[in-house]
């Protein structure tokens, strides 16, 4: 896209009308949830946050891949690191991610174990033929948005006959698990801003139930300042004539069918399952495990990973700021125990995570 373009989108002037109007035509409370990283940065990182009328109320969800990997999940990836036959390969964001007793791969790199950082999955297929003895296990976590990648690295895999290449696959799927939210009395949100990579795959139409089942309105947006107000004042506009839509804000980047080759390779290897989220809990359908056809390739299976609750991480609230029940300077560890530097939990951990927003971008 132009700078050109994308300079519209930036438009102080028009910032300010939407704003204004924001303003003049809310009636009482909107409180909105964004689903994803990206969102959680640009608003905070736009100055939007401190913009916005009072009465809109900005919760951040579910969005940050590395937030949502339970706690049962991290100890899983901590326990693969230790054996002396599997090499562990995975993207930056999950080497510093708290599992049991706060240990995390950083330190069990530091004591042995091999982690290699990598920066796309094809890179993992690289280390396993470099490693004919060993076993190389790719970390896949993440939402449709990686998914497809994982499946199709998976099926050059096969193809170039590398046959000790694993994938541990504990990717979430994004629609399912706003209905949980939604249902969750504690959280209470009027709309949602739907996230722009994951939609670029999957579409609109898993969404619509959220207007025909929930009555409420959610909307594919784009990462400009305009993308997100125009969008806000849309779901404002909408409430007030006692109507809610599924809609699609950021044509330029997605449409409505979404990536229906995306969705087929990933599809070809990955099948729905029941997923463990942080702070959620299990939520059924929300997940994607290996077809037996591809078992060859499913560390699950290999290794007999099982996946049970675990117990939270003392005094991290990062699940209730995962579902917007709490903001993260809610959190009594927040900036004091928790700090990018030294983070306790998750959320504070990867650069999409709201605490580590929070941390940069909260003028208090
Ligand atoms: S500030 Fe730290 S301890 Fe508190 S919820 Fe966020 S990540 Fe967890």
């Amino acid at each position: 896209m132009s700078l050109k373009l994308l300079d519209r989108f930036r438009d102080p002037e028009l910032c300010r009308a939407l704003l204004e109007k924001l303003d003049k035509e809310l009636e009482g409370e909107l409180r909105f949830m964004e689903v994803c990283g990206t969102h959680t940065v640009a608003i905070f990182q736009s100055g939007l946050r401190s913009l916005l009328p009072e009465g809109i109320v900005h919760l951040s969800g579910p969005g940050c891949p590395v937030c949502v990997t339970h706690e049962s999940e991290v100890n899983a990836f901590l326990d693969l690191a230790g054996r002396d036959d599997v090499i562990i390969a995975t993207f930056g964001d999950l080497m510093r991610v708290p599992g049991h007793g706060g240990r995390n791969l950083k330190a069990a790199q530091a004591d042995g174990a091999r982690v290699s950082v990598i920066y796309s999955p094809f890179d993992a297929l690289k280390i396993a033929k470099e490693n004919p003895d060993d076993t190389v296990v790719f970390l896949g976590v993440g939402f449709e948005t990686t998914a497809p990648t994982i499946a199709a690295t998976m099926t050059m895999a096969r193809a170039q006959g590398i046959s000790n290449f694993r994938v541990l696959p504990f990717h979430k799927t994004v629609p399912v698990a706003l209905a949980a939210l939604m249902d969750d009395t504690a959280t209470r949100i009027d709309g949602f801003i739907l996230p722009g990579h994951v939609s670029t795959v999957i579409g609109l139409e898993p969404y619509n139930y959220i207007a025909a089942d929930y009555d409420r309105s959610a909307i594919v947006t784009g990462f400009e300042p305009v993308d997100i107000l125009q969008s806000l004042l849309d779901m404002v506009r909408w409430r007030n004539k006692g109507e809610a839509h599924v809609a699609n804000n950021y044509r330029r980047a997605v449409s409505d069918e979404g990536n229906a080759k995306a969705r087929e390779v990933l599809y070809d290897v990955f099948e729905i399952s029941d997923a463990l989220w942080r702070g959620i809990g299990l939520i059924p359908g929300s997940g994607l495990e290996i077809r037996e056809e591809w078992a060859d390739m499913d560390a699950k299976r290999e290794f007999g990973v099982e996946i049970t609750e675990a117990p939270p991480l003392p005094g991290c609230k990062c699940g209730q700021v995962l579902k917007g029940i709490l903001s993260p300077d809610q959190c009594p560890l927040f900036k004091k125990a928790c700090t990018p530097a030294n983070p306790v939990g998750p959320c504070m951990v990867s650069t999409e995570g709201s605490c580590a927003a929070y941390y940069k971008y909260k003028v208090d």
